[in-house]
């Protein structure tokens, strides 16, 4: 699953050409190597040039460093069939790496953005922590089921299956009101201009508050297909039976 390319990244070496720039590398590097030989390590980090025994010394020290001593500022996870794998983008005095599961380091990024759009896209399913991963019907047999009782049949649960591209409800238990209130809408508008986007979103709301559950089926998570669609359900037949008498008396 990982895609392993790695754009924008610098070996260690280029990266101790921004750590020499902070103050607190340069206490830390004159603790570890002596006041004496100090000056030469540093210029060693400040040409990037690492490759003598004092320089090999510098790369094992930083090496660790910036595992060690880094702080997470982007922290996400790769979502996969199972569970949740995390992954974090660290930054040590303006070097960026990026950490997940079972992967290798691929360097080492000098922007913070470079370095989370690279946890972004190296793998497949990258969410943002908080996020919340869209329902993917490319996943599994790649139908919709009911949260409640598992079927990709009608059931008494589902309130509204809706495509949302042509604004026109196709099942459930609202299906009939649900139509007649849009047509009414779109009719009462009498407006040349009327742009439809808003009004259907609103009365999409008043389902999404009358309903336990939501799923989206998009084009995007199952090629193929040619619209969005959304689905309304209820915990209960109580509560989709109750939806309905309140959609429809409002
Ligand atoms: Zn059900």
């Amino acid at each position: 699953m990982d895609k392993g390319f790695s754009s924008n990244t610098v070996d260690l070496a280029e990266a101790c050409k921004v750590l020499a720039e902070s103050r607190s590398v340069q206490v830390l590097l004159q603790e570890e190597v002596g006041s004496e030989i100090y000056p030469e390590a540093l210029k060693l980090m400040k040409t990037g040039k690492l490759d003598s025994d004092l320089g090999a010394t510098v790369h094992d020290l930083f090496l660790d460093t910036i595992v060690n001593q880094a702080t997470t500022v982007w922290s996400g996870f790769i979502r996969n069939d199972s569970d949740d794998w995390p992954v974090r983008v660290n930054e040590y005095h303006g070097v960026f790496w990026v950490w997940a599961v079972e992967s290798d380091p691929v360097g080492y990024f000098l922007d913070e953005a470079s370095a989370i759009s690279f946890a972004r896209t190296n793998w497949d399913n990258v969410y943002k922590d908080g996020e919340e991963p869209e329902f993917d019907a490319s996943e599994g047999d790649g139908e919709i089921r009911c949260p409640f009782c598992d079927t990709t049949d009608n059931c008494d649960h589902l309130l509204l299956m809706v495509d949302q591209t042509f604004r026109h409800a196709e099942g459930g238990v609202l299906y009939e009101a649900f139509n007649a209130k849009w047509s009414k809408i779109v009719e009462d508008a009498d407006d040349p201009d009327f742009y439809e986007h808003e009004p259907f979103e609103e009365l999409l709301q008043e389902v999404d508050a009358l309903a336990d559950s939501e799923l989206t089926a998009s084009p995007d998570s199952a090629p193929g297909m040619s619209s969005t669609y959304s689905y309304y359900y209820c915990s209960s037949k109580k509560k989709t039976l109750a939806a309905l008498k309140k959609f429809t008396s409002d």
